[in-house]
């Protein structure tokens, strides 16, 4: 994607480099039509296919309900957010979900990324903090620290189904939902 970025780049400064109204502007505004419609599907296509695989090859996609459009303020993230087309793939990823029958839960992204998934107490970072140290011993990865405690609460919610405002109660009926939860969560303690 970064590549067909220079590309767009590089017509976008033919087309201000050509006099207004000329038709040698036309046409380059044409090209630049072009390119960016080649790259919004390229990201779309990106988008639908890593769904896809990762709803095939999972029983239960947890994810952090976040606002994206907060999240694009953030000047520093806004880029790299817009350029995943984090909103498209969620959008996917849920459909997906519906289709393949597996269970997408969206979980409260509040101190995913500063609570410690071993012992809950929450150790203070700042974005380029990368390593998850804590006192009680657990040293990870920030991802995976932040991954094991979306998880975790995704399996919270799962045992909750019935009542939950998550379209999850198509996937699985009232009490095999709160069993295979229980079972997940065995397997994510162990
Ligand atoms: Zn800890």
């Amino acid at each position: 994607m970064r590549k067909g970025e220079s590309c767009l780049k590089r017509s976008q400064r033919r087309v201000s480099k050509k006099a207004k109204g000329s038709n040698n502007r036309g046409k380059a505004r044409y090209i630049l039509g072009k390119h960016h419609l080649k790259i919004s599907r390229q990201r779309k296509d990106h988008a639908v296919k890593l769904a896809r695989c990762v709803v095939q090859s999972n029983d239960l996609i947890a994810y952090e309900d976040l606002r994206i459009k907060n999240m694009v303020k953030n000047h520093c993230l806004a880029k790299s957010i817009n350029d995943a087309s984090w909103y498209q793939f969620r959008v996917w990823v849920e459909y997906f979900g519906k289709v393949f029958k597996r269970v997408t839960v969206a979980v409260n992204p509040q101190y995913t990324s500063q609570e410690c998934s071993s012992c809950k107490v929450i150790v203070k970072k700042t974005l380029s903090t990368r390593t998850h140290v804590c006192k009680c011993g657990c040293v990870m990865d920030r991802d995976e620290n932040a991954a094991r405690n979306i998880l975790f609460r995704s399996l919270g919610t799962v045992g909750h189904i019935g009542t939950s405002a998550l379209d999850v109660g198509n996937a699985w009926g009232d009490e095999t939902s709160t069993l295979v939860g229980e079972n997940l969560l065995e397997q994510v303690m162990s």
